[in-house]
């Protein structure tokens, strides 16, 4: 089973959503800390084919990946951030931000997408 997909009670709920949190916080700074590639850097992996136009798609996907992996996942934080499981009065728990039952469709959908 995925690991931030589990069926639990909401206080397991809670528990994915903190997971879920501090593995999209760790790729960020991963990504935000790591050192920017540059071809001199580590290199460029050999060509899958000869076609130049793929290789000039490997390479700026290689010069842009760092950059758009931390805000990929800055965007995930700040959905989860948005997306926070909240217990009612009654003990129910719902969506801080949409409201609607926890857990709300955004957070299992960055759940199913993240697992
Ligand atoms: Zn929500």
């Amino acid at each position: 089973m995925p690991p931030f997909t589990r069926s639990a009670s909401g206080r397991g709920h809670l528990s994915e959503h903190a997971r879920l949190l501090q593995y999209v916080l760790c790729v960020r700074e991963r990504s935000t800390r790591a050192v920017p590639w540059e071809p001199h850097t580590v290199g460029v992996p050999a060509p899958r084919s000869s076609s130049a136009l793929a290789r000039i798609n490997d390479v700026a996907f290689y010069a842009n990946a760092r950059e758009e992996v931390s805000a990929l996942a800055g965007v995930c934080v700040d959905l989860l951030y948005l997306h926070t499981p909240v217990t009612g009065e009654h003990g129910e728990c719902h969506c801080g931000g949409c409201l609607l039952a926890w857990p709300c469709p955004t957070f299992a959908r960055l759940c199913r997408l993240l697992a």
